[in-house]
C-alpha cells in the first residue's frame, strides 16, 4: 500500500486531490514540503496514511483530590502564581502555579524555557495535563500541555503525537492533517468490501482516517486502526491468491500416481515407522502429485523430525512413475550429508542414484554400488534419463544440467526459508512439481501471510524415543565442572562437540580463537581424548575428512565452527558446548543443539556467553526454557524483529504499514 509508481495505491481515485503535493495546502510552503519529505509525505494522500503514534489524552479530568503520580491526565484550576528563578546549577526554572476552589494546588515547571510567562496571566482559568508528581510537599507537572480554559478554541481532547522530524512543529502537523483531512478525506476510495466491512462494524474509510486521527474517545482509534490492518492483511492475502493461481493456471506438470502397490513398496524401505505427523505430509504431498498443476509446498519441521523421510517418499513416487527427482542442499556437506542418508535407504534398491556438487559426481547402483564418474559423464545419463534420482548443491541448476523427465524439485533451506523457494531448474517440457523443506519453524502467523503461495505442511512430532536436549546458560565458574562432565561421558563413548562462532565480520579473528581454543583443550582438559578441528577455511576433502573421522567415532570431541550446524547426523554425539552463545541467534542455537538429540540418549547443551544486552539475555533464558522451535520461531522474530529473522529485506512482505505479523494477526 505504499504510493510508489510500481504498487499503486489502492486508496487512489483517477482524478483527485490525494496525489496532489501537500504544498497544495495551506500554510505548507516549500520549506515544510521539504520536512514533510523526510517524512516520506510527498502528496496529500500521503499525509493522511501518516498515522499518530500515539494520543495524549487530555480528557483524563481529574479534581486536584484524584491526582495520581506518573498517568497523563489533565487537572483545571485557577492561575495563583507565575514566577522564575535560577537553581544553583544555572539552570532557570519557570513555576505556574494552579488551584481550586478549595486553595489544592498543582505547580508546573518549565526548564529553561519562559515561553509560557506570556501565555498565561494571574487568575486567568486553564488546563494542565502531564504526569504528575510529588515534590517535598506539593504536586508538580514538568514541561505540562497548557490550555487556556476562557479560550474559545481551548477544548479537552484526544491529542495526536505524531512521528516527527526535526524542525517540524507537532501542533503545525495537526493543523496541517485537519486541513487535509477537511479536503481529501472523502476521495479516499473504500477497498473493502460494503458486505464484510459491515460485517466486521468498520468505519468507512474517510471516517477511519478521521477517527485515527482525530479520535473522540480512544477506542475510535483502535477500531479505526484495526480496519486499516485488515485491509493491509486483506490486500496481502489477495495478492498472494492471484500470483498462486496464475502460477498454477499457466503451468503443466506432470501427474505422479500413488497406487497402495507403491506406497507398501516405499515404506518398506525405510526401517521405522513413520510418525502421524509425517503421514499426514505424505498425504498432502501424494495428492498434489496426482495433479497436473506443479505442487508449490512447504515442508517445515524442526532439526531432525523427519522431513528428508518424507522427501525421500515424494522423490520415490517420481521414480515409481518413471520420471526423476532432484534433492538440492544448501551446501556440500549436507548434499554429502542427504546423500548417505538416501544411500541407507536405497542402497539395495533398483533406484539409480547419483550426487553432484561442485566438488563430486558420484553413480550409486544396485549392481555397481557408488563411484566416482566424470562429470561430463554423469551430464549425459542425466539428460538420456538414465538416473532416477540425483541429490546435490545449487550444481544442478546449471545450465549445462539438463533431465530427461524431471517431475520433482526438493529444495532443502535448512536453517533459511522463502529464499530459495523459487529457484528454478532449467526445465525441458513440462513444469516440476516443488517442495520446499526448512528447518526453521515458521510462526503461523507469518507462514500463512508470507507462503500464502504455497502449501504448508508441518511436523511437529518427533519420532519416537527422541529425548529433548537438555539446555543450560552456564557461568564461568561452572566451566571445570562442564568439562569434568564431558570427560565422564566421553569415558563411557560418547562424543561431544564444542561450537566457537565465527561472525563474517571478524573471521580472522574468530578463526584464531577457535585454533587457540582447541590447542588449548587438546594439550589440557582434555589430553587424553581425541579432539578434531573443523572450520570453515578448511578445504573441503579436509573437512569431509574430520567430518568422517568423527561419524566413526575415531573422533571424540570435535571443536567447531558453524559448519556444524548444518549436516552433521551423529546419533553418538549427545554432548554440545556453545562458546559465546551470546553470538547466536536463537533459531541457531536451537539447530546447534539440534545436533545433540539424533539418537535415543538424551543430549546436552551448555552455554557458555559473556553477556552484555538484555536482549542476549532474553535469548539466552528463552533456549534454555523451551524446547519446541516453534515457540523459539516466534520468540526469535519479537526479539530480533521481522526483517532480521527473514535475514533479508527483499522479502515478499513488502512493507506493512499498519499491520504487524505477529501481532495483528488475529
Ligand atoms: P530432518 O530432515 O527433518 O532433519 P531426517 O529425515 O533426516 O530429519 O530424520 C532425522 C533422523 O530421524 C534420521 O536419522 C532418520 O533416520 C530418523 N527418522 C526419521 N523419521 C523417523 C521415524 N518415523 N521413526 C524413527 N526415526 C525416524
Ligand atoms: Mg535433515
Amino acid at each position: 500500500m505504499s504510493s510508489t509508481s510500481q504498487s499503486p495505491d489502492p486508496h487512489l481515485g483517477a482524478e483527485s486531490n490525494l496525489e496532489k503535493s501537500v504544498q497544495f495546502l495551506k500554510g505548507v510552503g516549500p520549506a515544510r514540503a521539504e520536512l514533510l519529505a523526510k517524512l516520506g509525505i510527498h502528496s496529500i494522500s500521503d499525509l493522511l496514511f501518516h498515522l499518530p503514534r500515539s494520543y495524549d489524552d487530555l480528557t483524563n479530568v481529574r479534581t486536584m483530590d484524584q491526582i495520581e503520580a506518573g498517568v497523563l491526565q489533565t487537572i483545571r484550576g485557577e492561575v495563583v502564581e507565575i514566577e522564575g528563578k535560577e537553581l544553583h546549577d544555572g539552570r532557570r526554572v519557570t513555576q505556574v502555579v494552579i488551584a481550586d476552589a478549595q486553595g489544592k494546588c498543582v505547580a508546573g515547571v518549565w526548564f529553561n524555557s519562559t515561553l509560557i510567562v506570556g501565555k498565561v496571566r494571574y487568575g486567568q482559568q486553564v488546563a494542565f495535563s502531564g504526569k504528575p508528581k510529588w515534590y517535598r510537599d506539593h504536586w508538580t507537572m514538568n514541561h505540562p500541555r497548557v490550555q487556556a480554559l476562557d479560550d474559545e478554541e481551548g477544548k479537552l481532547e484526544i491529542v495526536p503525537v505524531y512521528p516527527l522530524t526535526e524542525g517540524l512543529r507537532p501542533e503545525h502537523l495537526r493543523a496541517t492533517m485537519r486541513l487535509a483531512l477537511t479536503r481529501a478525506a472523502d476521495e479516499v476510495v473504500e477497498t473493502i468490501p460494503d458486505p464484510t466491512r459491515t460485517k466486521r462494524a468498520y468505519p468507512h474509510v474517510a471516517q477511519a482516517l478521521w477517527q485515527a486521527h482525530f479520535p473522540a474517545a480512544l477506542a475510535e482509534d483502535v477500531n479505526a486502526r484495526r480496519r486499516f490492518i485488515y485491509e493491509e492483511f486483506l490486500i496481502l492475502q489477495v495478492a498472494l491468491a492471484v500470483r498462486r493461481r496464475s502460477v498454477r493456471d499457466r503451468q503443466q506438470a506432470p501427474k505422479l500416481a500413488t497406487t497402495p502397490q507403491i506406497d507398501a513398496h516405499i515404506r518398506k524401505l525405510f526401517p521405522f515407522l513413520l510418525t502421524a505427523d509425517q503421514d499426514r505430509a505424505i498425504v498432502s504431498i501424494v495428492k498434489d502429485l496426482a495433479s497436473d498443476r506443479p505442487m508449490q509446498r512447504l515442508l517445515q519441521a524442526d532439526v531432525g523430525a523427519g522431513k528428508t523421510a518424507v522427501a525421500i517418499y515424494a522423490m520415490l513416487v517420481a521414480v515409481a512413475n518413471k520420471h526423476q527427482a532432484i534433492l538440492m542442499a544448501p551446501t556440500e556437506v549436507l548434499a554429502q550429508q542427504h546423500w548417505q542418508t538416501m544411500e541407507n535407504y536405497l542402497a539395495k534398491s533398483r533406484v539409480r542414484r547419483a550426487l553432484l556438487t561442485g566438488n563430486a559426481s558420484l553413480i550409486a547402483t544396485q549392481e555397481h554400488g557408488a563411484s566416482s564418474v566424470a562429470k561430463r559423464h554423469l551430464l549425459d545419463v542425466l539428460k538420456a534419463g538414465d538416473i532416477d534420482l540425483v541429490v546435490g548443491t545449487q550444481a544442478l541448476i546449471q545450465d549445462e544440467v539438463e533431465f530427461a523427465k524431471l517431475a520433482l524439485v526438493v529444495i532443502d533451506e535448512q536453517h533459511k526459508f522463502g529464499v530459495n523457494q523459487r529457484a528454478r531448474v532449467k526445465k525441458l517440457g513440462v513444469d516440476p512439481h516443488y517442495l520446499v523443506m526448512t528447518a526453521t519453524p515458521i510462526p503461523r502467523t507469518i507462514a500463512l501471510s508470507v507462503f500464502g503461495d504455497l502449501d504448508t505442511s508441518i511436523i511437529r512430532q518427533l519420532p519416537p524415543g527422541r529425548q529433548k536436549v537438555l539446555t543450560r546458560w552456564q557461568s564461568e565458574s561452572q566451566r571445570e565442572r562442564v568439562y569434568e562432565r564431558f570427560r565422564e561421558e566421553l569415558r563411557k563413548g560418547r562424543q561431544a562437540f564444542i561450537v566457537c562462532p565465527l561472525v563474517a565480520e571478524s573471521e580472522t579473528l574468530d578463526l584464531t580463537s577457535a585454533v587457540e581454543h582447541y590447542k588449548i583443550l587438546r594439550a589440557g582438559p582434555f589430553k587424553d581424548f581425541r579432539v578434531g578441528l573443523l572450520h570453515g577455511r578448511l578445504p573441503d576433502d579436509e573437512k569431509q575428512r574430520v567430518m568422517q573421522e568423527f561419524r566413526e567415532r575415531k573422533l571424540d570431541l570435535l571443536v567447531a565452527t558453524v559448519v556444524i550446524e548444518v549436516g552433521v547426523d551423529v546419533p553418538n554425539a549427545t554432548l554440545m558446548i556453545v562458546e559465546h552463545a551470546d553470538r547466536f541467534g536463537l533459531s541457531q542455537l536451537h539447530q546447534l543443539r539440534g545436533r545433540v538429540s539424533r539418537g535415543p540418549m538424551a543430549g546436552e547443551c551448555y552455554l557458555f556467553a559473556g553477556v552484555t544486552t538484555d536482549e542476549a539475555r532474553e535469548r539466552l533464558r528463552a533456549i534454555s526454557r523451551t524446547t519446541d522451535g516453534f515457540t523459539l520461531a516466534e520468540e526469535d522474530a519479537r526479539l530480533r524483529g521481522l526483517g532480521e529473522f527473514f535475514g533479508t529485506r527483499q522479502h515478499d512482505l513488502g512493507d506493512l504499514r499498519f499491520g504487524d505479523l505477529l501481532h495483528d494477526f488475529d
